[in-house]
């Protein structure tokens, strides 16, 4: 029988609802054979997912993913960090105290604009060592300023719009480098949000895998036919693994569902065997 897996997942680490342990538990329940966490830059989550997944038995791949700097933004999944994953913690640390540099502008200038939110509201929601955006959004939301994150996005939050202030982030070459340190698998995310044409997009992996840009994720939730066809074009040419998720947030994004997506999203678990190869012949 086909096996299914979902390598693109947030837990209340970064900004999903669900804790790591919930998470693993619905994943199982959801009827998937395997998951990575891959909250956004942090890997404070992993520990209490391998936990259930071996209480349990399931399979939970240790991954992140980074936000790195780019036109406007491009975001770096990484895979099997294992052992080394501590490696990472400097620099985790140092966009985490970016962001919490950023987030109380945020705040000051929605209440200029006429919101009463606080930071501690924000803090509460997020739960988590990341406090982000998608926290302040929720909070718009649950008191009524926005009907969705989506709209809280869109009219305040969103790169360009009143109440955005940018942070400092890694390149996506530096992203990578840090990844291959700490002996991890890099996956350029949901390719399809760059934004670009299929040719740009070919001309920025031929820039990225000889720096060491190992996957791309060519299976994800909110794909076209022909841009997954396409994307499996790039992956061959270019010799990356291919990878595929949901980015399951819960709430946080409540149309979405883990493994399927908005319903028919299939990600097989032979890509997880291909990773697994990979990882043994060149590491
Ligand atoms: P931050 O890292 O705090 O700047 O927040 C960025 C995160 O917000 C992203 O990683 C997404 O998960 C989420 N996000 C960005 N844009 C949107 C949007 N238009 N709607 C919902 N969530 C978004
Ligand atoms: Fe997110
Ligand atoms: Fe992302
Ligand atoms: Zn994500």
């Amino acid at each position: 029988m086909q096996q299914y897996i979902d390598l693109h997942t947030h837990s209340t680490a970064s900004d999903g609802s669900m804790s790591p342990r919930e998470l693993v538990r619905h994943a199982k329940h959801s009827g998937l054979t395997a998951i990575a966490l891959t909250d956004h830059d942090t890997i404070s989550g992993i520990e209490e997912a391998l936990d259930e997944a071996r209480s349990i038995g399931f399979e939970v791949i240790p991954g992140l993913e980074i936000s790195c700097d780019f036109k406007p933004e491009l975001h770096m999944l990484a895979y099997f960090l294992q052992d080394n994953y501590m490696k990472m913690k400097d620099i985790l640390e140092d966009l985490r105290e970016n962001r919490e540099q950023r987030n109380p502008k945020i705040v000051a200038k929605l209440n200029e604009m006429g919101f009463n939110i606080t930071m501690d509201e924000i803090r509460a929601e997020a739960g988590g060592d990341i406090v982000g955006r998608p926290h302040i959004a929720k909070v718009l939301m649950k008191k009524g300023y926005v009907e969705s994150i989506h709209q809280a996005f869109e009219e305040y939050l969103a790169g360009g719009r009143p109440a955005y202030f940018k942070r400092d982030r890694l390149t996506p070459e530096q992203g990578i480098e840090e990844i291959r340190k700490a002996g991890g698998i890099p996956v350029l995310a949901h390719p399809i949000h760059l934004g670009m044409d299929y040719a740009q997009l070919d001309e920025l992996l031929g820039e990225l895998v000889p720096k060491g840009l190992m996957g791309m994720e060519v299976y994800y939730v909110d794909n076209t036919e022909e841009d997954t066809q396409h994307l499996e074009r790039l992956a061959k040419k270019h010799n990356l693994l291919a990878t595929g998720g949901s980015d399951y947030h819960g709430t946080f994004k409540p149309e979405i569902n883990i493994g399927t997506g908005f319903g028919n999203l299939k990600v097989p678990y032979e890509l997880l065997d291909k990773i697994r190869l990979t990882i043994k012949s060149s590491m």
